[in-house]
């Protein structure tokens, strides 16, 4: 049974939304305080989180980092629910960490048909167990990738766009391909939103200071190419 974590602490919206995730078949498990979320993460291993940005004691943006930095957790994703509805307040909760991003107050039918959207993009489509490009590899199984043998953190939104990229090296792919291969037809995403997991992408890739893996190709969209002469944007 696919389990939603409820993250809020509002009494009304945790009962509005427990009753509706319930009703869709979703077990549910609450925390109400921001202290209490990666313990609870931890134990209950949910499918997905929902987040609230304002939260007594950690806020919801702290937590997201948090659970992007932790081993266990990392490929849990997170829908963002805020009051905050200003478009730097969703570029900085998505560079932070989170898959998407709703504004209260929300629809609760666009809700479910966000978490279904997010859902079937984190479940990997892929025959193979691994695929490598360049120094880089990234390991189905163990929904692992590696640069040089190192570890790269992804959250599962970044992890999908690289799987898109790494299955076909050096095609370019326009944001609106990349928008529907990892978010689908089904909600609307605006195309920036693209620019943000990709920019999140590239600072993964390059922690540790390697080439620039990820090319621009201006007013065209992405492609993944090593070659020495790389866009950086
Ligand atoms: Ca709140």
């Amino acid at each position: 049974m696919t389990k939603i974590m409820i993250v809020e602490d509002e009494v009304g919206l945790v009962t509005l939304l427990k009753y509706n995730l319930e009703k869709q078949g979703y077990d549910t498990c609450v925390a109400m305080d921001g202290k209490d979320v990666l313990a609870m993460a931890a134990t209950e291993n949910p499918d997905l989180i929902l987040l609230d940005w304002m939260l007594p004691n950690v806020s919801g943006i702290d937590l997201c980092r948090e659970i992007r930095r932790s081993y266990e957790l990392r490929n849990i994703p997170i829908i963002m629910l805020t009051a905050r509805g200003d478009e730097a307040d969703k570029i900085k909760g998505l560079s932070y960490g989170a898959d998407d991003y709703m504004t209260k107050p929300y629809s609760i039918p666009e809700l479910m048909a966000r978490i279904v959207a997010l859902l079937r993009r984190v479940v990997p489509v892929q025959k193979t167990e691994s695929l490598t490009f360049a120094d880089m590899t990234m390991d189905f199984a163990k929904r692992r990738v590696t640069r040089s043998n190192k570890p790269i953190h992804l959250g599962p939104t970044e992890f999908r766009l690289l799987q898109i990229l790494m299955q076909k090296p050096g095609q370019v792919f326009s944001r609106e391909q990349l928008l529907k291969e990892v978010w689908g037809d089904s909600i609307h995403v605006e195309l920036r939103t693209v620019d943000v997991h990709i920019r999140r992408l590239r600072r993964a890739l390059n922690e540790y200071n390697d080439p620039e893996l990820i090319r621009t190709v201006r007013s065209a969209g992405y492609a993944l190419d090593s070659s020495e002469n790389n866009d950086h944007e």
